[in-house]
Parts: C-alpha cells; structure tokens; sequence
C-alpha cells in the first residue's frame, strides 16, 4: 500500500465569509497530483487533476474543474502558486502591507490567496483532513 497522502485543509475569506476545504497548492495523493485552483466559472477553490497515474480516468479529469468540468477558466490558487492568479497585490499600499504581515511570523492565519468570490484575502484556518487518489 501506499502510504502517501494529500492533505486537506479549511481557508475561509475575511471579506465575505466564503470558506472551502481544499489542499491550498500543489499536492499529491499517492496516485494523482493536484493543484488547488480558484475556477471563474463557478467561483469556487477546487482541487484541480494535474496528472495522474489512472490513465482511464486521465483524459476526463486531468486539468478541469471538478465541479463544472470546464478547464478554460482555471487559475492556480494558494501561497506557492506563482501562476497568473496567484494574490496579486492591487497597488503598492497593498503591497506594502502584505510585507509588513509577512514579517508577523507568529501569524497563526497567514493570507493565502485571494477569494474566488470577493477578491478578499483568504487565510488558513484549520487543518481538518487528508485525502488519498
Ligand atoms: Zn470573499
Ligand atoms: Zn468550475
């Protein structure tokens, strides 16, 4: 058996309340690897396929929401995503700010990226699971 897991963890949005349960960035389950990703379409985060050793199953998943199946309004979503999407500052207060948070190293909710609903700062909450596939 393998033993790999991804990880599963809770991000809630400080402007509006949205909250999703997703990896947060790249993960990998023991057999497909995931990128967690803001969809456009349904303005949900949702782990995205990027490859997976399930070749059957490949051409149906790989690189589509798994929500609405589309794969043309996909935005790499989390802190190491350095993709198109990933927080973009929206001017140089903003960005300043988000320097002077970083340096906070006690933060026990760091910012993870924006919210796919209001464009708010989404930060980590809780760790609530793994999941395996
Ligand atoms: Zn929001
Ligand atoms: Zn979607």
């Amino acid at each position: 058996m393998c033993l790999v897991v991804g990880v599963l963890n809770a991000y809630a949005c400080e402007g509006c309340g949205y909250t999703a349960e997703v990896s947060g960035g790249p993960d990998y389950g023991g057999i497909s690897h995931t990128q967690t990703m803001a969809c456009r379409n349904c303005q949900e985060l949702v782990d995205v396929v990027i490859a997976t050793e399930e070749e059957d199953r490949a051409r149906a998943v790989v690189g589509r929401c798994p929500r609405c199946g589309r794969a043309a309004r996909l935005v790499a979503w989390g802190k190491d995503a350095g993709g198109p999407g990933a927080h973009e500052p929206r001017s140089l207060e903003h960005m300043l700010m988000a320097v002077s948070r970083s340096r906070l190293d006690a933060d026990p909710h760091p910012v993870w990226g924006p919210c796919p609903k209001c464009g708010g700062d989404m930060v980590f909450t809780d760790s609530v699971g793994m999941w395996d596939g």
